[in-house]
Parts: C-alpha cells; sequence; structure tokens
C-alpha cells in the first residue's frame, strides 16, 4: 500500500514534533513555503501541484494563497483540511462540503484564552496611556504631565462615576472569555450577537443590544469578536464608524476583513473616533506602506500575534490538527469537524476506510 500523502501547506512546527508523529506513523509529508512567521508562500497553482494525490491538507493560517476548491480538486483522495488555527476563512469550506472533504479547526483555550487576554492588553495599553508615560519619563526628562490621563474604567459606587461601556460584537468563545474576565471591573458591558441565547448574555454579565447601531452609540470601547462570513465582511465600515462616540477606541482581534481598513483609516485621520488596537489586517503581513504603520499613539498594532504565548501560541492546535489527520487517514471523524454537514457523505466514502 503507498505511503498517504500529507501536504502541509503552512507548517508552523518549531520542535518538528507534529511531523515526526505523523511520520512515525507512516505518512510522507510535502511541506509548503508559507510559514507562520510570513504566511505567503506558493502560489494557487503550485499548492494544487503540492497537493496532488495527497490524503490530507494542514496548516495554519494562509491568507495570501487560501485552499481554494481548485487547490483541494487536485487530488480525489483528499479526506480532510486540517487547520491549527481557529479560523477556517482562508479555507473554501463550501467548496469542501460540496467535494465530500472534511474540514477541521483548532479552537484551543490557548489560543481563544490568549486573544482575551491580549484584547484586553490592547485595551489597557490605550486607556491608561501606558506607552506614552514610560516614553514621556525615558525621552523627556520630566516628571508628571496632566496630558497623559487615563481613562477609568469601572463604576465607583463612592462619586457614583459610571464607569465606561464596552461594546462586545460576538459573543462566542473570545467574546464570552473577555466578559468573563472584565466583569468584576466592574463596567457596562453591551453586546451584540443574534446567534447566542439570552442565557449566554447572563451567564457572562453582558447586557443584550439587538441593534449593533444602538453598541456602536453607546460604547467607549467597541471590540470585535466575529468570525468572517459574507455577513461580518466589512460590518464595520464607514457609517458604522460614523455611530462611534468622538471618544471611543475599536479593538479588532478577530479577521481583517470584518473591518474596512480604508474607513479605519479615515475616521482615524480625521479625529471621527480617538484610537484603534488592531491585531489583524485585511492584507497580511500588514504592507510596509500601509498609512497604519505611521501612525501615533492613538493606534496600537500587533502582528497577528495577540494570542501567542510562551508554551502555548499554537502548539495545541498543532498536535490536534495532527490527531485531526490521523483519524481521518484510519476512516475516523475527528472530534472538531467545522463542516459537520459533510460527515455522513464523508462517511459513506472513507468510514473504516484505513490507509495507515
Ligand atoms: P466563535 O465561533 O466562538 O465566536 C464567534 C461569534 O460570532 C459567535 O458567537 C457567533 O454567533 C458570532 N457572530 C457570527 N456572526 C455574527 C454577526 N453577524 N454579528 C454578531 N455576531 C456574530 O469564535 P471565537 O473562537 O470566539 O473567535 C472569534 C474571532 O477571533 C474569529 O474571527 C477568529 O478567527 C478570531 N481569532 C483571532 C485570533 C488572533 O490571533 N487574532 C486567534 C483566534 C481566533
Amino acid at each position: 500500500m503507498p505511503k498517504p500523502k500529507v501536504f502541509v501547506f503552512a507548517p508552523a512546527d518549531p520542535t518538528g514534533e507534529a511531523h515526526k508523529i505523523l511520520e512515525d506513523a507512516g505518512c510522507d509529508l510535502i511541506l509548503g513555503a508559507a510559514n507562520w512567521e510570513t504566511p505567503q508562500g506558493d502560489s494557487e497553482l503550485e499548492m494544487a501541484r503540492l497537493a496532488e494525490g495527497c490524503d490530507a491538507l494542514m496548516g495554519t493560517s494562509i491568507r495570501s494563497t487560501p485552499i481554494t476548491q481548485k487547490i483541494m480538486q487536485s487530488s480525489k483522495n483528499l479526506r480532510i483540511v486540517a487547520k491549527f488555527t481557529i479560523g477556517v476563512d482562508d479555507v473554501d469550506v463550501d467548496a469542501a462540503t460540496e467535494l465530500g472533504i472534511l474540514v477541521t479547526h483548532g479552537p484551543t483555550e490557548s489560543n481563544w484564552g490568549g486573544v482575551a487576554e491580549g484584547m484586553i492588553t490592547n485595551m489597557l495599553t490605550l486607556l491608561k496611556r501606558v506607552r506614552e508615560r514610560d516614553r514621556h519619563l525615558k525621552t523627556t526628562g520630566g516628571w508628571r504631565d496632566m496630558e497623559l490621563q487615563g481613562t477609568y474604567l469601572g463604576y465607583r459606587a463612592s462619586d457614583s462615576y459610571p464607569g465606561i461601556v464596552l461594546g462586545i460584537i460576538g459573543l462566542g468563545r473570545i467574546g464570552s472569555r473577555v466578559a468573563r474576565l472584565l466583569r468584576p471591573w466592574g463596567m457596562r458591558m453591551i453586546g451584540y450577537d443574534p446567534y447566542v441565547p439570552d442565557s449566554k448574555f447572563e451567564e457572562f454579565g453582558v447586557e443584550r443590544v439587538r441593534d449593533l447601531s444602538k453598541l456602536l452609540r453607546e460604547s467607549d470601547v467597541v471590540t470585535l469578536h466575529v468570525v468572517l462570513t459574507k455577513e461580518t465582511r466589512h460590518m464595520i465600515s464607514e457609517p458604522q464608524l460614523a455611530l462611534m462616540k468622538p471618544t471611543a477606541i475599536l479593538v479588532n482581534t478577530s479577521r481583517g476583513y470584518c473591518l474596512d481598513e480604508k474607513a479605519l483609516i479615515e475616521a482615524l485621520q480625521n479625529k471621527k473616533i480617538t484610537g484603534a488596537a488592531l491585531d489583524v489586517f485585511e492584507n497580511e503581513p500588514l504592507p510596509a506602506d500601509s498609512p497604519l504603520r505611521k501612525m501615533d499613539d492613538r493606534v496600537l498594532l500587533s502582528p497577528h500575534m495577540v494570542s501567542s504565548n510562551v508554551g502555548s501560541g499554537l502548539k495545541p492546535g498543532l498536535l490536534w490538527a495532527t490527531r485531526s489527520v490521523l483519524a481521518a487517514l484510519r476512516g475516523q471523524v475527528p472530534d472538531n469537524v467545522y463542516n459537520k454537514e459533510v460527515i455522513s457523505q464523508w462517511e459513506s466514502r472513507f468510514g473504516g476506510k484505513s490507509i495507515l
């Protein structure tokens, strides 16, 4: 029996541990050129050629060359596309489902919990003027500067200060973790997510708003935690930014395309909002000539690694994807299938048929 072929389209396995697990199980690995540090690699044509005859594809995010129908069609044996990360917006999931291929992803707590912590860090960095105060001391030789006032976040019973309002868009894993972590701070939290029940809002202490405009008008901080879909693409664009308070800040750790980057730049330049913290961008890596790279402290940028922490980050997702690939090669349905509607079709083709 020929060895199963696994195309790792965007490898992210610095220790080689996952690759060894696959090789020890008898797989032949083909490694793509993209990697986590610079997620740009082979062209679609090259990827389609590399995927020929493969039984599995796996990798981290690869927005520069998404996993298209053409790439998946280049192997009729293909059983699975296994992502190490949470998002599958770089895989044509509809095409995979049509072709009877499983798409799996890696919603590990180290990843989504890391995003929630990173979101809060970025919000506080902006609101508490952390960078400015530090730079002031290191570069001016001065002392206190009343220009460097921060923002008090929570409600104060002692003087009835109301606290700020946090608007959470998307109350999934990350949005609800943000709410759980921030609840003790005592600010008012409002949330917009048409797809989760009232009970979830109650559980996390978030007041439900059924109208995104209301959230945008009332929030001092707006944070985006939606998945990227046709519906959420550019869900925050010029008209939505125009509803925000001029003093408000926007935090995006979801996906670059959930936000219209051009409209955001315009809103920042014209002081329609006060600031933004961005971990994700429409084009990644963020182009060297992006106006965002030249903006002052009102903008806080990070290179799509808000969830990356020592000893966690991608590794649990990588190992999960590895287990998913091995399960699929054994003819078993992995436990993290994203396109669940394909499972029965998949089982009738590959169920119980091991090639390991
Ligand atoms: P999730 O699926 O648990 O939650 C997403 C939520 O968005 C769901 O509750 C869903 O109901 C809601 N939603 C969908 N459409 C909506 C709409 N039109 N309006 C409002 N809400 C809507 O996902 P998650 O694990 O919480 O991840 C959230 C986002 O963070 C995703 O885009 C994911 O790709 C991204 N992410 C980024 C990083 C990073 O490194 N920056 C890491 C992990 C995940």
